[in-house]
């Protein structure tokens, strides 16, 4: 059996680490180290929600729960017990966004009716136009690139993590807006990565276009930023906490060549 004296041990162990310490900072100075050149502009700083599910500081929030007043057509749809509940008529956000981050939380009819693509439709429009699918899948087959979760009639979700109907369901969305050449030609498509419940379904997927149901995806070009838009399809299926915010990318400069630093001296690693 081990003779284990914690204060004694503690205070060796403070001594030793001081030594250590004191070893490592000398050698420290004549470590390699390697550099690789680019001089970084600074991240944002961002201050997150108290949830990971509530909006970051940077987001604009298209619904609290209370009124609809950031959307068109907002006055089609009603508010119910803190969420927003389709309506007649599509609801378009008046902010526009391009590169964003979208969240958002939905539920499926509680009564649940009709079968396939008639049971909780509806659908999340990025840019208005390019369709993430909402549907009751929960035990509720359809064309598999038509189920929760779908780029509709592009792709099927990567897994069904629906919950049941009457549940509050989160969608995480990442979005990559297409880019568009001056004579209309695409430059970049479309991708979107998404998660569901925590699951991720969607992986960087390239959109072939948009998602319309009676004939093939095609690009055509547009603003640079557009609208979030939500479908009604004749089914009360209801939306809460939506929030977006745009997000940029990492802006970096290579100012010189790779190199290795020991000491105070500079080696180049292309010699
Ligand atoms: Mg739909």
């Amino acid at each position: 059996m081990s003779s284990f004296r914690p204060a004694i041990f503690s205070g060796r162990c403070v001594a030793l680490s001081m030594a250590l310490a004191s070893c490592l900072g000398t050698t420290s100075i004549k470590a390699q180290e390697y550099l690789n050149g680019i001089e970084w502009k600074e991240p944002a700083i961002v201050t997150p929600g108290v949830t990971n599910d509530a909006p970051p500081s940077d987001a604009v929030v298209l619904f609290d729960g209370k009124d609809l007043s950031r959307w068109k057509n907002g006055d089609k749809w009603s508010v119910v017990d803190g969420a927003m509940v389709s309506g007649k008529g599509m609801v378009t956000s008046l902010d526009t966004f391009g590169d964003c981050q979208v969240h958002l939380e939905w539920s499926a009819p509680t009564v649940v009716k009709g079968d396939g693509q008639g049971r909780g439709n509806s659908g999340v429009f990025l840019m208005g136009m390019y369709e993430l699918q909402v549907l009751d899948s929960y035990q509720n087959k359809t064309y598999f690139d038509g189920q929760a979760g779908a780029i509709y009639k592009q792709t099927p979700p990567m897994a069904n993590v629906m919950r049941k109907p009457g549940e509050w369901n989160t969608y995480d969305i990442f979005w990559t807006a297409p880019r568009f050449n001056e004579d209309g030609t695409l430059k970049s498509p479309a991708y979107i990565t998404a998660v569901h419940n925590g699951v991720l379904i969607l992986n960087h997927f390239e959109l072939k276009g948009d998602t319309p149901f009676n004939r093939p995806p095609q690009y055509k070009k547009h603003s640079e930023k557009g609208p979030i838009s939500l479908q009604d399809h004749g089914n009360p299926v209801r939306f809460k906490n939506i929030w977006v915010r745009e997000w940029q990318p990492v802006v970096g400069t290579q100012v010189r060549k790779p190199f290795l630093r020991k000491g105070n001296e500079e080696i180049p690693l292309d010699k």
